[in-house]
């Protein structure tokens, strides 16, 4: 598997996929053909069918700017991946470079006609695997991570801090979200609600549910947020681990711990199956999300691994065959109001975890629900994949 860091990606929304994957592509094109009088950006299916609502094509441009950059949409599949871009750099009118790149979730890139890069970095690639090596070693998951990155707490503290300071920004802002839909904010609202309330399980569940309202917002707004294991979904995480610190009074060591834990379940499934909505439908990015903010919340409550595990499965086992559809192509409907929900149901999640390992055993193990998620990503219909075709996008006309 690959490093955490390329699981965690701070960077602009609304889409990993669609603004963080190009925003890196057109980077590195960018100095390699820094010379380049012009460049040509071609964006294929899903990139390209969501692509003005996901402000691919701003970002292109903003990213190769000041040279000037053409941007043009082909609604056409390439047999490659759902996610497709070609990059040409132009001088004196003759091509000098290209690049085929598959934006393939999460802000990662694979340049496809280049020779393939190797972020990898931990050895074992499935929780079998991984449950195998530290119930020998007699290690926790977190020394599993550190073990293997021995430097990487430096880097969560960072992606903690921009996780924190996107919902400080979001629980403060009122006003509507670019784009047409002209959707209100919520997020300072229902903080507010929270904060006044009276009764304690209302109380907290709003906290919660404020704290993915405000990352996610700040994603719609294209602002800095991190990838969790996406930006379509970067509320989730962010949100269980905010209550715990802020209302419950958790350390941020302990925190740092939580979400190396939750990468590594985000990271298995980014390995074995995927995290593109694109690819997957959102069953591959909200359900991805839950299940690594349940893995945190059971760390946070001291369960054994296999329960850990098992609370990362049934955040995957019961958002199976969820379909992306978001209207207009905005990360906005259904997506915000997702990342609240699969953050209350994360924590559900680690309470069955925790009930339900004391008196059975786990018929569903973690692998094989990603292994289903993957297979179910496949049969769902290419209009349900993030291209606006079908779904809540076809049937809500409000802008
Ligand atoms: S519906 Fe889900 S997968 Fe699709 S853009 Fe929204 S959050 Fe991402």
């Amino acid at each position: 598997m690959e490093s955490l860091k390329e699981l965690y990606k701070i960077g602009p929304g609304p889409s990993s996929s669609h603004t963080i994957g190009p925003l890196r592509a057109c980077k590195r094109f960018k100095n390699v053909y820094s010379d380049a009088d012009n460049y040509l950006v071609e964006l294929f299916g899903s990139l390209s069918l969501t692509g003005k609502g996901h402000y691919t094509d701003m970002i292109c441009i903003k990213t190769l700017s000041p040279t000037p950059t053409e941007v043009k949409f082909h609604s056409d599949f390439l047999e490659a991946h759902s996610n497709m871009m070609y990059l040409h750099a132009y001088k004196n009118g003759e091509e000098v470079g290209f690049w085929e790149v598959a934006s393939i979730g999460g802000g990662s890139i694979r340049i496809l006609n280049l020779p393939k890069e190797n972020f990898e970095v931990y050895k074992e690639n499935t929780f079998e695997e991984i449950y195998m090596y530290i119930s020998e070693n007699q290690i926790s998951l977190v020394d599993y991570v550190l073990e293997n990155e021995p430097d990487i707490m430096e880097y969560l503290e960072e992606v903690w801090n921009t996780m924190q300071d996107s919902i400080e920004r979001g629980l403060s802002r009122d006003g509507v979200l670019p784009g047409s839909l002209k959707f209100p904010r919520m997020a300072k609202a229902m903080y507010e609600e929270a904060l006044a309330s009276t009764n304690e399980i209302e109380k907290h569940r709003n906290y919660v549910t404020a704290y993915a309202f405000a990352a996610a917002e700040e994603n719609a707004s294209c602002n800095e947020v991190v990838t969790a294991p996406t930006l379509g979904s970067c509320g989730v995480l962010p949100a269980v681990l905010t209550y715990y610190h802020k209302n419950l009074g958790y350390p941020k060591e302990k925190i740092l711990e939580a979400l190396a834990v939750a990468g590594v379940f985000g990271n298995i499934v980014k390995t074995n199956a995927t995290i593109s909505g694109a690819e997957g439908g959102c069953q591959a990015e909200i359900g991805v999300a839950c299940a690594m903010a349940s893995s945190a919340i059971a760390y946070l409550h001291d369960l054994p691994n296999h329960m850990i595990a098992n609370a990362a499965e049934i955040g995957i086992e019961h958002h199976l065959g969820l379909t992306c559809d978001p209207v207009g192509g905005y990360v906005i409907i259904p997506c915000i109001e997702r990342n609240g929900v699969a953050a209350l149901r994360a924590l559900d999640n680690a309470h069955y975890a925790k009930v339900l390992g004391k008196n059975k055993p786990n018929f569903v193990d973690f692998d094989t629900v990603v292994r289903t998620m993957k297979n179910t990503g496949m049969k769902i219909p290419v209009e349900l994949k993030e291209t606006s075709l079908a779904g809540l996008a076809s049937e809500v006309k409000i802008y």
